[in-house]
């Protein structure tokens, strides 16, 4: 875990003013990376750090040499195309692009590299994002208990925790391919159902689309083949978190699901938030993982440790909204439909990475790990429209227009928001993850129909 230190400290101000404006997600005690290139150009992809509204170019800044020693190498490694370098590199490397950024960037800073820095500075507004990392691997997990308890509610009334859910964190293999940018266009999937009461299964449209309010980590360095991840190293493996939607195809899943898994009902798309706010800039916001009293299981001994059990959670708030087409055209503000942190995620970040590769499993530079659909414990805290409606069977009503929806319709932008705050603190964002579903029928949906 990391400890605090002077790039915390809530009285720190930089330059870049917009960075020190109230309610601002990225002010200097934040510095989170992307990939980006300027909007409608040809240039080649590069890392970027967020301050403010701007975003400092690292290939500018590796260009005008404005580190020096490890700082300087680690700036080369984030100036590439991706960012995989760079997290290989590790904690150190982590450290001295952030700490080297922090004293160039704060208020008061001069001398010949502030002022190259400054030409370094490119408005977030004219930028484009590419994916932070080449992704070789994206693991799902399903660690809120409160999040099983509705979903299974939905599938075993009778039962709905399965037997496994408080003794392991549980996951899935997804697909890497699918993982995209969010704003990237996306079209309802089309697939096979088996209607309720139906004899047989149909072809079609996805009914049931939803979205899982999720946190995605992105591993740094990682480890050989055969060799696991002890739970008290597990966090110096782990770079950096952003917000994850693993869209999802109710009605498929439910029916591929047994025996093996999710399918088709989850890879059709699975979209990121572009900056990845580094785990040295969340250490205030780190909170005790998840006490379990008794009768509850308490963790097998190597999912189990003292540091693990003061400070494995981390405190995000995390906003859903739906913004509909009536919502648009008539300048109305998107519905918030839920909102909850990530501090009541059963199982902690630092556990899925030990429980990953316990058997021997090798994790990768920039592989993707999400953290499962976040839900708090209570109704309105859900992270997903099939637990809101409880199965379909209950409309929620969306605030402005007053329409209602069990689960998502054409022309619905969903927005996923997340950041951190209290007393003491900077206050730190991570943006928006937000994508809008087009209409269903594509060419080659049209091609499978025939
Ligand atoms: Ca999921």
């Amino acid at each position: 875990m990391t400890e605090l230190n002077h790039t915390h400290s809530p009285s720190a101000t930089s330059w870049v003013a917009s960075a020190n404006a109230a309610g601002c997600d990225f002010p200097i005690q934040n510095l989170p990376l992307a990939v980006f290139r300027r909007t409608g150009s040809h240039e080649a992809f590069r890392g970027g750090v967020a301050i403010g509204d701007q975003v400092v170019d690292l290939g500018a800044a590796r260009a005008a040499g404005v580190l020096s020693g490890l700082g300087a190498q680690a700036l080369a490694a984030a100036a590439e195309p991706a960012l995989n370098h760079f997290l290989a590199e590790g904690p150190s490397a982590w450290r001295a692009l952030r700490h080297g950024l922090f004293d160039l960037l704060l208020t008061g800073a001069s001398g010949p590299n502030v002022d190259a820095l400054r030409a370094c500075l490119v408005p977030q507004a004219d930028i484009d994002f590419s994916l932070p990392a080449t992704i070789a691997n994206y693991t799902d997990f399903y660690t809120s208990i409160h999040h099983a308890r509705n979903v299974g509610k939905v599938i075993r009334p009778d039962d709905p925790l399965t037997p496994n859910f408080q003794w392991l964190p549980i996951a899935y293999h997804g697909r890497a391919s699918s993982v995209v940018m969010s704003g990237t266009a996306f079209h309802r999937p089309h697939g096979q159902a088996m209607p309720p009461g139906a004899k047989a299964p149909v072809y079609g449209a996805c009914a049931r689309l939803d979205y899982e309010l999720e946190m995605g980590f992105f591993i740094g360095t990682g480890n050989a083949l055969g060799e696991p991840v002890p739970l008290g190293e597990a966090e110096a493996h782990i770079f950096g978190m952003c917000l994850l939607n693993d869209w999802s195809a109710r009605d498929h899943q439910f029916w591929e699901m047994n025996p093996l898994g999710p399918f088709l009902g989850k890879n059709f798309c699975t979209s990121i938030s572009p900056w990845i706010v580094t785990m040295e800039a969340l250490a205030p916001y780190r909170v005790p993982a998840v006490e379990r009293p008794a009768p509850e299981p308490q963790p097998l001994a190597y999912l189990d440790n003292a540091g693990n059990n003061a400070a494995g959670g981390v405190d995000v708030q995390l906003t859903v909204s739906i913004e509909s087409a009536q919502h648009r055209a008539r300048g109305l503000s998107p519905a918030e439909v839920s909102r909850t942190s990530f501090r009541h995620q059963y199982w902690t970040i630092a556990q899925m990475v030990t429980q990953h590769t316990v058997g021997g499993c090798n994790l990768q530079p920039g592989d993707l790990l999400g953290t499962g659909t976040i839900s708090g414990p209570t109704p309105s805290e859900a992270g997903a429209m099939v637990e809101l409606s409880r199965g379909g069977t209950q409309a929620i009503t969306l605030a402005g227009t007053g329409e209602t929806r069990t689960f998502l319709q054409d022309g619905d932008t969903v927005a996923l928001r997340g950041w951190c705050e209290k007393p003491g603190a900077a206050r730190i964002g991570f943006g928006e993850c937000r994508q809008h579903l087009a209409t269903a029928f594509t060419k080659a949906n049209a091609r499978c129909a025939r």
